[in-house]
């Protein structure tokens, strides 16, 4: 008999939900009407879960099921999680990380030289038939200019690469000095932000970095300063940055994950020097297509007694 395991959204990536259909009985949190009678339905049977989209995995909905053992999810952000009450209850969480990393930081250096480089805006000032009344304004180049990265680490990393590749500077920051990391290490973020062109947050969302960005770290950064977010939109200071780029207090910015996703503040929506995407770092079929496996085959890992293959708690 397949194991029941319960669905917390639909996952968009190629061959995960036939995949989850042909290895368990899935049952669709996301298609229930009553949630509190679709989990006391399954709270005797169900062990494992398969977790996609931002809903909150909180303590309420780990004890409406009993017998949760394993909380795979699908991406590696887990912040929509909570460990702590996951680990109080011996439930094991496993996400997906290095299939996506390469991804994600492609699409954030392609941010650094949209926002840079201004292709969007290029894209937008032949749409509305600007051209054919004159060249667009001269933009910025980033060879030579100072990348700063906010958490190196498996994406930080690869972008760290990227940006030498363009022939930036790269600093960094984090919550420790890494001896095998091979770019310069600054402790204090503002001051980062003060040396940095370019600062690209990379680390992960929950509490411990809550608008770690601030008004402080924008002004820091600059007129002539760029904030590229593919972390978490908590990460950042929102109506701090939205004040900032009014007032001119920072240059440029380039944002995928926003603090209230899919709400974008309005305020951004009509700024030419902001870049907006919706939380597409990982977002091509490749990669979404091995991020399904990877949450499936902890899955299957953890139904035929193995160890679990990429467990965070
Ligand atoms: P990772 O390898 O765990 O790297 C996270 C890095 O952040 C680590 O180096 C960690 O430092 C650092 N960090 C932790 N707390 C920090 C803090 N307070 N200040 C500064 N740095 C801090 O994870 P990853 O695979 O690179 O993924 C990073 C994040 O990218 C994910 O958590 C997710 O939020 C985001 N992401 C976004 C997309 C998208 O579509 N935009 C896609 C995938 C991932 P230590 O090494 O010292 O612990």
């Amino acid at each position: 008999m397949k194991p029941d395991i319960v669905v917390t959204a639909h996952i968009s990536a190629p061959g995960t939900m036939p995949t989850l259909e042909r290895e368990f009985t899935a049952h669709h949190l996301w298609r229930a009407t009553d949630e509190k009678s679709f989990l006391a339905a399954l709270a005797d049977r169900v062990e494992g879960m398969a977790v996609g989209g931002h809903r909150p995995i909180d303590a309420a909905l780990m004890d409406a099921l009993p017998k949760l053992k394993v909380i795979a999810n699908f991406g590696v952000g887990v912040d929509s999680i909570d460990l702590a009450a996951a680990q109080a209850r011996g439930i094991a969480v496993t996400n997906t990380p290095d299939v996506l990393t390469d991804e994600v930081a492609d699409l954030a250096i392609a941010l650094v030289l949209d926002a840079a480089r201004g292709m969007s805006a290029g894209d937008r000032f032949i749409r509305a038939g600007k051209w054919t009344k004159g060249g667009m304004a001269l933009q910025r180049g980033i060879r030579g200019k100072t990348l700063g990265i906010l958490g190196l680490g498996r994406i930080g990393s690869a972008i760290a690469a990227h940006g030498e590749h363009f022939g930036m500077r790269v600093l960094w920051t984090g919550p420790r000095p890494k001896p095998a990391a091979r770019w310069t290490y600054v402790a204090d973020l503002v001051e980062l932000a003060r040396e940095a062109d370019v600062l690209v947050v990379a680390c992960p969302g929950g509490a411990a970095t809550r608008r770690l960005v601030t008004a402080e770290v924008l002004a820091a950064l600059g007129p002539e300063g760029m904030l590229v977010n593919i972390g978490r939109g908590s990460v950042v200071d929102e109506p701090a940055l939205v004040d900032a780029l009014k007032g001119g207090i920072l240059g440029r910015a380039a944002l995928d994950v926003f603090e209230d996703e899919p709400k974008v503040p309005e305020a951004l929506l009509a700024m030419e020097n902001v870049v907006l995407t919706p939380h597409i770092g990982s977002a091509t079929i490749e990669t979404r297509a091995a991020m399904g496996q990877l949450m499936i085959d902890n899955l299957l890992a953890y139904y035929a007694g193995k160890p679990l293959l990429t467990r965070v708690v």
